[in-house]
């Protein structure tokens, strides 16, 4: 069963990249003729939503045996002899290598999916590290450093040295609030 997200891009890639390949393929078939036309009419309309609005008219088993067409034109050329796979986590099906999840480390999922699943591991692995800090280090040595570097700044100079001095004394006091989620404003009021 395709999703109908797989159907649109099933035709989308029929339409941008094999759309001749398709129309042979249609052509060729052994589907009647109004089928064949209609399918046809799908593939090669003019605009994009023209396609879309077409196919969602067409008949079940037409809008069916177009999706064969196209994956068998389509991604049994691109892709050779690589099997359609259907990935456990959303569904749907996919011809691309698959992704290791990384919630088991052996189940093979879409590369859709996998991607999702990188970014929220990537999302994950800096937010605790914020927290750790937070937890692990003594609040007050850190309020007191913070302190420390702040007073070593200079008191608003207006030549070109002091002001890079100012400068670099900001730049280290924004990393150690990066780095432990303490704000300097805590330290000096
Ligand atoms: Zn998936």
């Amino acid at each position: 069963m395709r999703t109908q997200e797989q159907q649109e891009k099933n035709l989308h890639i029929a339409r941008s990249y094999a759309g001749y390949d398709v129309t042979q393929a249609i052509r060729t078939s052994g589907y009647g003729e109004a089928d064949r036309e209609t399918m046809t009419r799908i593939i090669n309309a003019r605009y994009e939503k023209d396609a879309l609005r077409l196919y969602e008219e067409a008949d079940t088993a037409v809008r069916e045996y177009l999706q064969d067409i196209i994956e068998e034109t389509y991604y049994g050329k691109t892709q050779g002899k690589s099997e359609v796979r259907h990935c456990p986590k959303c569904g749907n099906a996919y011809t691309e290598e698959p992704a290791l999840s990384r919630e088991d480390g052996k189940t093979a999922i879409c590369p859709d999916c996998g991607t999702k699943e990188a970014i929220a591991a990537f999302e994950n692995s800096i937010i605790p590290k914020k927290w750790e800090a937070e937890k692990t280090l003594d609040r007050n040595t850190v309020l007191e450093i913070l302190k420390r570097i702040h007073e070593a700044g200079g008191a608003d100079a207006t030549d070109a040295w002091s002001q890079g001095w100012d400068a670099a004394i900001d730049e280290a006091i924004r990393i150690v609030e990066d780095a432990t989620g303490i704000s300097v404003a805590e330290a000096i009021d």
